[in-house]
């Protein structure tokens, strides 16, 4: 297994045409990330690959970049219908951002790339196919159709690539894929990437994969997104103001705020835009151009706020998201994970806010307790509820549930219930707003214990510990 990364790489370290070369100087590409340096070597090598590497982390080029390079050194005539290399994707946005990248990297090098996915219409796909195709990235349903259709064959596939294998799971495209795996010719590289490695990921990793790399992208400081993460305690019915008071108050430029269901999403946008907050909603009840179009917008800074579901918490690359802000908390942990690392993304700096109501404070434990550090809590705002506060605490430690200083906060909360409500604006960038109060109702699982783990400096940090 490969871990080791080293500070002193550049992609100039790397045997890539000159060509390739020239795109990644145009693109600013000069340092490999860890995943990066990890498996473009094991790549450009013909090994297959399984990766673990989390959202963000830049696998996206680990893989393109060394694909490019052994398909554009020995060139070949696109074929009809008969592409060299597939990538399959879980959704329809991460597979158009894939496609995007090789697009970016491959423009000399004179490689043809089509991407095929559901939710529009054939047509296109199918003649970009018919012209001869060198690579595909692909939906596994789509692909299957078109495969079905006989206007793609994979007896020509040499790389394959599953992106995101987990979430393939999450989706239930996991049939799909082994369906496509058995149309791969026994012959050619396969690579693997998965965010988390959960046992049926794993088993399908020993069904594509031979003796293949194993690369495992630690989470260490430096290479963890400095993503500032706080949670903030709040009645369900103050949820809209609150988050009004973030969107106007807190110097967002781009939000992207997640809701649990399409219909609040499709609410809250509205809401959003009658109070003056340009905004659009993203989720699966949309036709695939409108999405295109939220997306576009919102890629573009024509709309500050996407108001998404979870199809949006993977494959969205935006840059510049400066607060991703859980509207609703997730039920999945894989969900938090996935929707915070949108934003702090290539480098850079970012906030996740996340409200949690009574109702929400078990998924506000099961995250926690996954992620093994606290969120730490911000409560020095006018929507601070202390009755939500309290039942956190109470969940932590259920054991203190009926001890009289908890019982006090009862009844207490909104807008004016808290005794620490003094309006104040939130400063991302000063993690120590974490309050005494928030503090308390983190800390209710077991003090001694959590100062004993250094929890306390960790979460204070604002890193995204896991
Ligand atoms: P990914 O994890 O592939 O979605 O990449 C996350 C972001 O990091 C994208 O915006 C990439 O363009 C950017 N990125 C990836 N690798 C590098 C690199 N070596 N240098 C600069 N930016 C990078």
């Amino acid at each position: 297994m490969n871990t080791e990364t080293r500070m002193d790489i550049t992609f100039q370290n790397f045997d890539f045409d000159t060509e390739l070369r020239q795109a990644l100087t145009k693109e600013n590409f000069h340092t490999p990330t860890p995943v990066q340096q990890l498996a473009i070597p094991a790549a450009l090598a013909g090994r297959d690959i399984l990766a673990s590497a989390q959202t963000g982390s830049g696998k996206t080029a680990a893989f393109v970049l060394p694909l490019l390079h052994r398909l554009g050194s020995i060139r070949k005539r696109p074929e009809r219908g008969r592409p060299r290399a597939l990538i399959l994707a879980p959704t329809r946005e991460l597979a158009g951002q894939i496609n995007e990248v090789i697009t970016t990297f491959s423009r000399n090098l004179r490689l043809t790339a089509a991407v095929v996915y559901g939710g529009v219409g054939k047509g296109g796909q199918i003649q970009a196919l018919r012209r001869g195709v060198d690579i595909v990235t692909a939906t596994p349903g789509r692909l299957l159709d078109l495969m079905g259709e006989n206007y793609l064959s994979l007896d020509r596939i040499e790389t394959i690539v599953l992106d995101e294998a987990d979430r393939m799971l999450d989706m239930g495209f996991i049939p799909d894929v082994k369906r496509i795996i058995r149309e791969l010719p026994e012959q050619r590289q396969s690579l693997f990437f998965s965010a988390t490695m959960p046992q049926p990921v794993v088993a399908l990793a020993a069904q594509l994969l031979t003796d293949p790399e194993r690369i495992v992208v630690e989470s260490t400081p430096e290479t963890k997104p400095d993503i500032n993460q706080h949670v903030m305690f709040v009645e369900k019915n103050q949820k809209r103001d609150a988050l009004r008071m973030i969107l106007t108050e807190y110097g967002s430029y781009r939000a992207l705020v997640f809701t649990r269901t399409k219909y609040g999403a499709r609410n809250l946008a509205k809401y959003l835009g009658k109070n003056g907050i340009s905004s659009d909603d993203l989720h699966g009840d949309k036709s695939q151009n409108a999405r295109t179009r939220a997306l576009t917008a919102f890629h573009r800074g024509k709309i500050q706020v996407l108001v998404a579901t979870d199809i949006a918490s993977r494959g969205i690359d935006v840059d510049d998201i400066d607060h991703v802000i859980n509207y609703e908390l997730p039920h999945e942990s894989e969900s938090y994970v996935h929707r915070i690392g949108r934003t702090a993304r290539a480098g850079k700096a970012g906030v996740a806010l996340s409200f949690c109501d009574e109702s929400e404070v078990p998924h506000l434990m099961t995250i926690q307790k996954d992620l093994r550090s606290e969120i730490p809590v911000s409560a020095d705002h006018p929507f601070h509820a202390a009755a939500v506060a309290s039942a956190a605490v109470a969940a932590a430690a259920p054991r203190r549930q009926s001890s009289p200083g908890n019982k006090q906060h009862r009844g207490r909360s909104g807008r004016n219930g808290s005794a620490n409500n003094r309006p104040s604006r939130f400063t991302p960038s000063r993690p120590e707003r974490t309050t005494d109060r928030g503090r308390a109702a983190g800390r209710g699982r077991s003090a001694g214990r959590d100062q004993a783990a250094g929890r306390g400096e960790t979460a204070g940090r604002g890193r995204f510990n896991r």
